[in-house]
Order: C-alpha cells, then structure tokens, then sequence
C-alpha cells in the first residue's frame, strides 16, 4: 500500500511529465474511481484543464490545474500512476483510466483492488477538504519535537495506532511506522501520551529518517507499487522489521517479533523496543 515515500516517489517522477502539459483526452472507465461522481462527467471535467503544479499532501497527490481546480488522486491499496509514451496503454492490465496529454503520451492510472480515488476539487474546497482528514507533514518544517507531542499528547492509544492515523501525522502506514518505532526504539504498544521527551525526539527523528530512507530508495515494491515509468522501489530490501518475522535485528541480532496493533500486522525488535510495565 502506497504510504508518503512511494506517492511523493510518483510526484517527482511524473512532475515533469505532467507540468505544462494539457489533459487532451481523458478516459474513465471505473464509476468506482469517481463515486459519487459519474466518471464521464469527471472525465469532461478534466478534458482541456492544464497542469500547473504537482504536489503532495499526505498520501493525496495534489495535480493543479491553470483553472484553479484541482484533482486529488490517492492511490489507497494498489493504484498506481504509469506514464506511457509508445501507444501501448490499452495493454496495462487493470487499467481504470487514461489521460492523454497534448504532448502524445498517456498517464495510465491502474488498480487491481479499486479502492483509489480521484476528486476535482474547487478552489476553495482544497484546503477545507484536506484539513479535515490529514495533521501536519512529517517532512516540513513545521514538524518539530514540540509539535509530535502536541499531538499524541492526549492519546491514550497505542503509539503505533495514533501513528497510523492521518490526522495526528499525514502520510504514514503500516510499513514507515513500524520502522520509525524500530529506529526511536519505542515499543509499538506505549501509550501515545506517555512517551517522555527524549522518546519524543527519538520518534520525530525515526520516522524521517524512515522516510527519508524509503524516498531515496524511491518506495517500497511488496505487490503492485511501481514507479511511473514500470519500475519497483528497492526499500523493501532495506526493511528493518517490517516482514522480517525471525531474522535478526540490524543492531542487537535479536530476533524480530511480530504482534498485531490496532488490527494491523506490526514487526518489532523485542530487545530494541522494550515494552515498559
Ligand atoms: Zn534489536
């Protein structure tokens, strides 16, 4: 699943394709895709709108357009964004749309599950709209030690479970905080407000360095992630828990322990990541 190192990975791979370029042809062949929408009104919608930005918030991929709109494309379980300049995107295997840019080339946006989403967005609607659903980025400046536990402050949930949870920071999943605890050496199950200071900073410098380490290994490839142009990342060969149940920790050798958190799958260093009673 897509978390912020993969979707930021497809923002700088397809900000140049993209940039500049006007949505000649759009095709939507998923009512899912646009729901509630009809997916042939989102598609005349698109048709002719020019791209002047490509940013990201969270894991939303944020397209602006010359008109003021803008598009919000999330990715959820397994879409993914290919940029195909030869003709060849009726091919791609789970294909649900096609824009096709004045320069030729096709966007193929493809989902095996179809949980993704894409929304046009008014102007006045973006900021409202992702306020409401996502906390601050974990990579900006704003996202200081102060800030962190201003946010797990008043959790009384796990650290992992608030983590997860995209108004407390936006862009983490299952994969990035797991190796963000293991780095901070922070059991998955603390309380989020019991975290002491020096926890704290531990934490904020863990999860970007996690990220950091997922961005320049440009995401983490388990089953359909790829980059725009058909590639894998390489980060899930750099994991230090995640998935790793029984191998030893990088830094103690320890077996790495794997447990379940706020319903998710969470892998741990037993030795590293100490529980406290
Ligand atoms: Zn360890």
């Amino acid at each position: 699943m897509p978390e912020l190192p993969e979707v930021e990975t497809v923002r700088r791979r397809l900000e140049p394709v993209l940039v500049g370029r006007r949505f000649e042809r759009v095709e939507i062949a998923d009512s899912r895709l646009t729901r509630p929408e009809h997916p042939a009104e989102v598609a005349a919608e698109l048709t002719g709108e020019r791209v002047v930005a490509l940013e990201r918030r969270g894991k939303y991929l944020v397209v602006r357009f010359e008109s003021g709109r803008v598009l919000l494309v999330h990715l959820r379980m397994t879409g993914t964004l290919l940029h195909v300049r030869d003709g060849t995107s009726v091919d791609v295997p789970h294909r649900r749309a096609v824009v096709t840019l004045d320069d030729g080339s096709d966007v193929v946006y493809r989902d095996v599950r179809r949980f993704g989403t894409w929304l046009v967005v008014e102007p006045e609607g973006l900021d409202p709209y992702l306020a409401q659903r996502l906390g601050g980025e974990p990579l900006g400046r704003a996202f200081t030690s102060r800030s962190l536990a201003a946010r797990l402050a008043n959790r009384k949930t796990p650290v992992k479970a608030a983590l997860l949870d995209q108004r407390t920071l936006a862009g983490l999943g299952n994969i990035y905080v797991d190796e963000a605890l293991w780095r901070a050496r922070i059991h998955p199950l603390r309380p989020a407000r019991g975290l002491e200071p020096p926890e704290i900073r531990a934490l904020r410098e863990g999860i970007k360095r996690a990220l950091d380490a997922g961005i320049a290994r440009h995401g983490a490839t388990l089953s359909d992630y790829r980059q725009p142009d058909g590639s894998p990342g390489s980060m899930q060969k750099e994991f230090k828990v995640y998935g790793r149940l029984g191998e030893p920790c990088d830094r103690c050798g320890t077996p790495i322990e794997k447990m379940r958190v706020a319903g998710r799958g969470t892998w741990y260093c037993p030795t590293c990541q100490r529980a406290r009673v």
